[in-house]
């Protein structure tokens, strides 16, 4: 059996803290904690009956991350960079409640359940995409604001310090 060919996901350890990131606007609307509920249960009209079915899939899930500190330059690991989206979906960062985590789904396993073009065309659509990083859950996910602590400012050294 040629294990490189395995559609067996890899198992990993349950990374300690799971999160997803969002806009300014989504941010005003949860405030400090909430509930992220997948793109389909927020929708009033059915929209979704007019797309593809990827579009219908991507939908279906809340998304989440076990990458803890993205920033517009790798919001590309999880798809938040497309020009699409309009918005800076990088900018607020919020935390799985533990008491969630546990139910959240690892795209690795997720997606034997969806057909294999779509998923490899997901995983595809993006020069740095990290799909081993993507968790997903079909009902709502509390989550508390966490903010990505800015880092410390650089030391001046030599002519910079006189300044
Ligand atoms: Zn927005």
């Amino acid at each position: 059996m040629d294990i490189t060919n395995s559609k067996v996901p890899v198992l990993r350890a349950r990374p300690e803290h799971l999160y997803t990131y969002t806009c300014s606007h989504a941010h005003d609307a949860i405030g400090g904690s909430g509930l992220i509920r997948p793109l389909k249960d927020l929708l009033v009209t059915n929209v979704l009956d007019n797309q593809d079915e990827a579009t219908r899939l991507i939908a279906s899930y809340g998304w989440f991350t076990s990458l803890n500190n993205i920033s517009r330059y790798s919001a590309g690991m999880i798809g938040l960079n497309k020009i699409s989206l309009k918005c800076n979906r990088w900018e607020y960062r919020y935390r799985v409640a533990s008491r969630f985590a546990g139910k959240l789904v690892p795209w690795t396993v997720e997606r034997l359940t969806w057909p294999e073009h779509i998923a490899q065309a997901l995983e595809t659509d993006g020069p740095d995409l990290e799909p081993s990083s993507w968790y997903m859950s079909r009902g709502p996910v509390q989550v508390f604001y966490d903010p990505i602590p800015a880092p410390a400012p650089a030391k001046k050294t030599g002519w910079a310090a006189l300044t």
